[in-house]
């Protein structure tokens, strides 16, 4: 697929069509989609920062590549004056009181923020239907999940509603997505982004990224939104990615694979099947192609929900009706924060508190906390060691395919287990890329920590081969 952004920008150049007309024309069928993507539009944002564009190119000025180009936006990002609801009952009437760093600098660069996008409460779920907004639904077929928790986002690329979408990666949402919906999206290092405004689930992994359909644009939106914050203490420099430099992919010589994600009766046949086939096209092109031996998949899992919980247990105790939210008064003080919570969240994201509240408790958290942060240390311990020996590492994105609307309701359990693949590379912090080619729900390529333009290099390669 070709750039969206540069065919845009050079419409708009060419003034094949307004700003304005192209803003409007997106919004009719945001307002009229029926998969569920869109929590609120930001129609008056969008129109008057539309026609500031038209102006500029009326007058005869130059316009930057970003500038028009319409986006969504995940909601559980901050837009000053906007609602921003994590999906939730809780802040279904709460307005940003700033805006997030990443989508302050791609309002800086011109782009139009369409739209709240429509995914799992707080980033909670694999599926896009814990939300009070109603299921997502996939956008190849409306009868299957849109994938989660980033689903409203992946939805809306992969139906061309939004030219691309800034979506949020905990443990999988970003790729999980934009596997089921055959798009691209990109977890970067942790870190590259800042998540200054990006509500917090769990603090270690979140990580801001784009959604789009091609490589060009992630690099695009990429190298727009990165780089030191001083709200966020966790950010770092980092160079951009030249086009240039991701043409070129002498310097991958071994690619790497986790026989324990393959080798097991819980992956899809096809999906197994489509993967070695990808491994064996690898090979042809005279890459050497090596089985890792990691972690079973459910300890990955394991580990990773262990941390998620307890990490957005403390994170969401600043929900108490009194600072933010929907608040319900009780008899005495204590009873206020009790309904409050009970009534405001869902099922999934209580049982989320519950179980990392638990895992924190005395008693419980040298047993279960604290081995779930050593196990933690030696998958990145593994990881080090592996990119040793291999310069990327592929895998399958998802063991199985998009399930039908209404399962993973009823099965939590298999809802986590569905994140086997994407949850390990959270917990090591490493750039990952979704790319949609390879299996039914694509392809997952990660390079070690802050090599992220590796990552791109393999994904020009891949896409050419496959
Ligand atoms: N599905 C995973 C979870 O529910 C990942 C979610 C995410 O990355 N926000 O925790």
């Amino acid at each position: 697929m070709e750039s969206q952004i540069h065919k845009i920008h050079q419409q708009l150049v060419r003034k094949e069509v307004t700003c304005v007309k192209l803003v409007q024309e997106r919004l009719i069928l945001l307002k009229s989609n029926t998969h569920a993507t869109a929590n609120s539009l930001l129609e008056e944002i969008a129109l008057e920062l539309a026609k500031k564009v038209d102006a500029k190119i009326d007058c005869g000025e130059k316009i930057g590549l970003l500038e028009g180009i319409p986006f969504g936006i995940k909601d559980v990002y901050m837009l000053q004056g906007t609602y921003t609801t994590a999906s939730s009952n809780f802040l279904k009437r709460y307005r940003s009181p700033y805006t997030a760093t990443a989508i302050q600098k791609l309002l800086d660069a011109g782009a139009i923020p369409l739209v709240k996008e429509n995914c799992d409460s707080f980033g909670h779920g694999s599926s896009s239907e814990n939300t009070i907004f109603g299921a997502v639904k996939n956008a190849i077929n409306p009868d299957l999940v849109g994938g989660g928790s980033s689903g409203g986002s992946a939805v809306n690329v992969a139906k061309d509603l939004t030219v691309f979408s800034i979506g949020g990666d905990t443990g999988g949402s970003i790729r999980q997505p934009a596997g089921y919906n055959k798009v691209y999206g990109f977890k970067p290092t942790y870190g590259r982004i800042s998540r200054f405004g990006l509500m917090a689930y769990a603090s270690s992994t979140d990580c801001v990224g784009p959604i789009a359909k091609s490589i060009e644009d992630i690099r695009i939106v990429l190298n727009e939104i990165s780089g030191k914050d001083i709200k966020d203490q966790t950010t770092y420099h980092s160079e951009k990615i030249s086009k240039e430099a991701i043409d070129n992919v002498d310097e991958i010589k071994t690619v790497g694979y986790f026989k324990n994600f393959t080798e097991t009766d819980a992956i899809d046949p096809q999906i197994k099947l489509d993967f070695y086939a990808s491994i064996e096209k690898v090979k042809a092109k005279g890459m050497q192609v090596k089985a890792l031996n990691f972690f079973e998949p459910d300890s990955l899992v394991s580990t990773y929900y262990t941390l998620a919980m307890a990490e957005t247990a403390s994170n969401l105790s600043r929900l108490d009706g009194t600072n933010y939210g929907n608040r319900i008064e009780g008899e005495t003080l204590k009873d206020t924060y009790s309904i409050t919570r009970s009534e405001n969240f869902s099922e999934e994201t209580k049982r989320r508190i519950v179980g990392g509240n638990q895992v924190l408790s005395q008693g419980f958290s040298d047993e279960i906390y604290l081995k779930g942060l050593n196990l933690r240390d030696q998958i990145a311990k593994n990881f080090e060691n592996d990119f040793k020996e291999v310069d990327i590492i592929i895998s399958p994105v998802t063991p199985n395919t998009p399930p039908q609307i209404g399962d993973s309701l009823k099965e939590p359990l298999a809802m986590y287990l569905s994140d086997a693949y994407t949850v390990g590379f959270s917990l090591g912090q490493l750039p990952t890329l979704t790319v949609p080619q390879g299996t039914q729900t694509g392809l997952q390529i990660t390079a070690a920590k802050n090599n992220d333009e590796l990552v791109f290099k393999f994904a020009n390669f891949l896409k050419d081969i496959l």
